[in-house]
């Protein structure tokens, strides 16, 4: 059935990149983002492995290039500054801990938008506040007052998910925090900042700090990494949140108190705690979950942005395949994703644990030299199969248009 009508919650990565293979397979996409507008910030996302192969059949390659940071590697310092280690952009064939198409999460979601933005329908400020399915579609109330009937409706709003949260249950019973919590915000390059990463990490406190250029290095992006074995602050308090940065922070050495200073004059802050999401079923009649909200695998994996683009291709293709019944196509997809995504939240959960603080209690950090841990990152990388859907419509992609990068120096 052409011209199926699908809803997306939310327009981030999963969401728009998910409007772009619905749109390309015939349907009739809407996104509801509950933004005033596309949200800007974040660290930059990697697109590694089989992700790669999505942008280029997106037809987003060249796009996506142009708006890469170019960073050249990153250094790991000690606390005065010098130089312990170093990793370089083409390390491991480009798949390293810089990957080669590295791009800041911002930009890449503009990229998504951009693209699509002419053949979907994008609603901001708006989201879903009731939503009723029946056997042949689902009727959805909208915040603003709207009232809708779509055919699919499918949940890209990230790893708070309200959409989950309606349709499967509370968020408690899928999300697995893993112990720390990750902070982002931009702010003056008054750090000397070049085409390097740099990246301090205190001894035995899992505490750590990092650095970036961004916008033509006029400006640099901050990372920050604690442990919490418990987090309560709301995701949506910045100032609690910002508050909890600054007490948990204190005494961290290196260029902290500098970047800490700017805490209150950065334009974007994002804070969250490393979580991953863990579901037996992504969907539940015609209501599906896609990206953070179904799998998040956590920024410890590096690899949230990959599993979203390659699930928005999956799911896309799969519907359509199944002459968009939800329950064929929802299984299909599930079946694809399941394996590729736990290979990558091992990862993630790994990566957790290597900055653990080590005591009597903690388990042993893992032995990233072992052959079992290039096995596993080449399951997270390529193990997945990307079918070609030639039986199913597809209607073309659009020339993307090249934005630059806000994080070119
Ligand atoms: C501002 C921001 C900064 C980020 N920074 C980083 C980073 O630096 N490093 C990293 O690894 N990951 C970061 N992430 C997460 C990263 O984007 C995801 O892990 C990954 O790309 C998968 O994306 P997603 O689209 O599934 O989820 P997300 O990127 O989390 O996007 C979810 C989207 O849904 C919207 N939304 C939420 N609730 C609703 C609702 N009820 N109705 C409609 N829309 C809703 C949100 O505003 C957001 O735009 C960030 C996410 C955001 C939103």
């Amino acid at each position: 059935m052409s011209g199926t009508r699908v809803l997306v919650a939310g327009a981030s990565i999963a969401g728009p990149a998910l409007a772009h293979w619905l749109r390309r397979r015939g349907a009739e996409v809407t996104v509801v983002e509950r933004a005033p507008e596309l949200r800007p910030g974040g660290q930059a996302v990697d697109a590694r492995g089989v992700a790669r192969e999505v942008i280029r059949r997106m037809g987003l390659d060249a796009a996506v290039r142009a708006a890469c940071t170019e960073t050249i590697g990153a250094h790991t310092v000690d606390v005065d500054g010098n130089v312990l280690e170093t990793y370089r952009a083409d390390d491991d064939g480009g798949d390293g801990y810089i990957s080669e198409i590295e791009i800041l999460r911002g930009d890449l979601s503009q990229v998504l938008h951009d693209e699509t933005r002419d053949g979907v329908e994008y609603v901001f400020g708006d989201r879903i506040a009731e939503l009723t399915q029946d056997a042949d579609g689902v009727d959805v109330v909208f915040a603003g007052g709207g009232r809708r009937r779509f055919d699919l409706v499918v949940g890209a709003d990230g790893l708070h998910s309200a959409l989950r949260a309606m349709v499967f249950g509370p968020r408690e019973r899928f999300v697995r925090h893993l112990g720390h919590v990750l902070a982002f915000y931009s702010v003056p390059n008054e750090f000397g900042l070049d085409r390097w990463l740099i990246e301090y990490q205190e001894s035995g406190s899992g505490r750590s700090a990092l650095l970036r250029p961004i916008q033509d290095a006029t400006r640099g992006m901050a990372m920050f990494s604690f442990r919490a074995a418990d987090f309560d602050v709301d995701y949506r308090d910045v100032e609690a949140q910002k508050r909890l940065l600054r007490e948990r922070m204190a005494g961290l050495g290196w260029l902290t108190p500098r970047i800490l200073a700017h805490l209150d004059d950065t334009p974007d802050f994002y804070l969250d705690q490393v979580a991953q999401v863990v579901m037996d079923r992504w969907s539940s009649g015609r209501v599906g979950l896609l990206g953070d909200a179904a799998f998040s695998s956590s920024p410890l994996s590096g690899q949230g942005t990959g599993l979203a683009l390659v699930g928005a291709y999956l799911l896309a293709g799969e519907l359509a395949a199944a002459g968009w019944d939800p329950q064929a196509g929802f299984a299909a997809y599930e079946a694809r994703m399941r394996s590729f995504v736990e290979a990558n939240q091992e990862i993630g959960r790994l990566n957790a644990r290597s900055r653990d603080v080590p005591g009597p209690d903690a388990e042993p950090s893992p032995d990233f030299a072992g052959e079992w841990f290039t096995e596993l990152v080449g399951c997270a990388l390529n193990g997945i199969e990307l079918p070609g859907y030639a039986d199913v419509p597809d209607f073309g992609a659009p020339a993307g248009t090249p934005i630059p990068s806000s994080a070119k120096p």
